[in-house]
């Protein structure tokens, strides 16, 4: 081979030897050449207002540098082996000084590649942003800014106000509620803020709502300037509380609003009884609960917010694949693949790429699959679904099956079909023993979907509803209560379910009534907590 011509097979035996010492040297010369810190706003709150290039970077970090500010659905999108750290900056208490923080940021640049530092709205909107700019560029290190959208316009936006308005507000100022001289607080300068077309909106406020309404009517802004202060805005916590100057700190500590919020002053407040629309989903004040595998963001959960609701996710457990190798001979011999969820497809496929085959091993071979969902997974490794049975208990499904079977294989009365069905290794159901009335079939266990440590407390006082979308769910995280806790728990708190399996699961542990979606999926459950409510 030396002496062929091939000058990089050469290369690769010359250096073969300290190959590994050639490979750290490459990556050291790469995390030093290209390494870069973005400083990302992670928008107000609700996890959409995001930006496309946010996102993208959130996606592909090594290392994730975040505040209690940014929305923790963001953090669902970044990748298995991404550190995140929590720096939990809120108003006054910083768990970590800034000055650490801009030492994190430097240490972390020089371990990795791709640094997102990400913060709640706007980087640059009294986010300190600047700050750390200044302390990464002292340091020699890139950075880059993507901007955010900054809760000062956007909670205004999602209580219905515009900030400004023909003819009401020409301009809008935005105003730290705590200015911090060395040790002393000062005041803003209220002064300067009498002009009655000038929307003001206050950021890091709350606990000086009084001192700043005040100062507003001293300086001479009229007693009845509409006001009002947004807590927990555009997010399904959202709570507003409506007055004028004169009534907003008597209304704002009754009604105990909490952090982060806001204080927007001016005529365009008024606008709102015209203008709001985020309250008026049909799931608004609801608190639900939606037990989920893995730890990406539940479509589920996405779902019911975008109705209104207020979601916490519980993970209970995790998918693991199961590695097998299949020949292209064995494959040659399968009349039918039967997929019942798109991890059966995606692990199957994995398995066959690490046999070192393709989709072109299944050319022969009829695909079978249920729902949508699973078809759309197959159609991503090239592959159309020659069959989607309508039904999926075992019973009608091995009906429809033999049927499709019969009718394929009309030439050939006396062939008894090969049919492989990749699912996970601890899924019950009898479907095999049911085809095996009829044609030769095997499981294959492709992935496993093994529990996890849950963190969030199933507390009967706190939900509306709790959603299960798979038996293992149920189990692991209602199993461990006392069956009279049970019982408490779905005499107050409507437990829905996503189908059969699932019920019989929750019927098992003694949990009645459940509320089982007429049509088993995501969407289904939806319609039937919207037709409830
Ligand atoms: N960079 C941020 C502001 C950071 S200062 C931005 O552009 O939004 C922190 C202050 O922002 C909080 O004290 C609060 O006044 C405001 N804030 C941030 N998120 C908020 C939210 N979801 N609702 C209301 N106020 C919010």
């Amino acid at each position: 081979i030396r002496e062929s011509s091939f000058p990089n097979i050469y290369l690769c035996l010359e250096k073969a030897d300290s190959e590994k010492q050639v490979l750290e040297y490459r990556q050291g010369k790469e995390k030093r050449m290209a390494s870069m810190v973005y400083l990302v706003g992670a928008g107000p709150g609700d996890p959409g207002l995001v930006t496309v290039k946010g996102l993208e970077l959130i996606k592909k970090a090594d290392c994730i540098i975040y505040d209690r500010l940014s929305s923790p659905e963001l953090l669902g999108y970044a990748g298995m082996d991404c550190e995140r750290i929590y720096v939990g900056k809120a108003d006054r208490h910083h768990t970590l000084p800034q000055e650490q923080i801009n030492e994190l940021l430097v240490e972390k640049a020089k371990e990795y590649h791709c640094v997102v530092r990400l913060k709640g709205g706007d980087v640059f909107v009294f986010g300190r942003g600047g700050e750390e700019g200044l302390y990464l560029r002292e340091h020699g290190i890139s950075y880059t800014v993507v901007p955010g959208v900054t809760s000062a316009i956007a909670g205004p936006a999602y209580a219905g106000i515009p900030v400004t308005h023909r003819g009401v507000a020409t301009s809008f100022r935005v105003i730290t509620g705590h200015q911090k001289n060395g040790e002393d607080l000062s005041e803003p300068d209220f002064t300067t803020m009498s002009d009655s077309k000038e929307t003001l909106i206050f950021l890091m406020g709350l606990s000086r709502v009084r001192q700043i309404v005040d100062g507003l009517m001293q300086a001479g802004r009229s007693r009845q300037t509409p006001a009002a202060v947004i807590s927990h805005a555009t997010t399904e916590a959202q709570e507003i509380c409506e007055g004028t100057l004169e009534n907003l700190a008597d209304r704002v500590e009754e009604a105990k609003l909490t952090s982060p919020a806001l204080i927007i002053v001016g005529d365009v407040v008024a606008l709102r009884r015209q203008l709001h629309f985020f309250e008026e989903k049909p799931l608004w004040g609801k608190h639900y609960l939606v037990a989920k595998i893995g730890p990406k963001p539940s479509r589920l959960a996405a779902m019911l917010r975008a109705k209104g609701a207020y979601t916490s996710e519980c993970m209970t457990g995790e998918i693991v694949g199961v590695p097998a190798v299949y020949t292209a001979q064995e494959l040659a011999h399968v009349d039918v693949l039967l997929f019942t969820s798109a991890n059966g497809v995606d692990y199957f496929m994995k398995n066959v790429f690490a046999s070192g085959l393709d989709a072109r091993a299944l050319f022969h071979t009829r695909c079978a699959v249920i729902g949508q969902k699973t078809a759309e997974k197959l159609r991503e490794y090239g592959i159309c679904a020659d069959f989607m049975p309508e039904h999926s208990n075992s019973t009608n499904l091995a009906q429809e099956l033999k049927e499709y079977l019969d009718q394929e294989f009309r030439g050939d009365p006396f062939k008894r079909a090969v049919i492989w069905y990749p699912t996970a290794k601890n899924a019950k159901d009898n479907l095999v023993d049911t085809l095996l009335s009829f044609c030769d079939c095997g499981r294959l266990n492709v992935y496993e979907n093994v529990p996890c440590p849950m963190e969030v407390p199933v507390d009967k006082d706190v939900y509306d509803a709790i959603f299960f979308t798979c038996a293992s769910s149920a189990e692991r995280m209602l199993g461990s209560l006392k069956p009279q806790e049970r019982e408490t728990l779905a005499s107050v708190t409507d437990i829905y379910s996503i189908g059969p399996k699932c019920s019989a699961a929750l019927g098992e542990l003694g949990v009645s009534p459940v509320i089982e979606a007429a049509v088993n999926t995501y969407e289904g459950l939806v319609d039937c907590v919207l037709r409830k409510e």
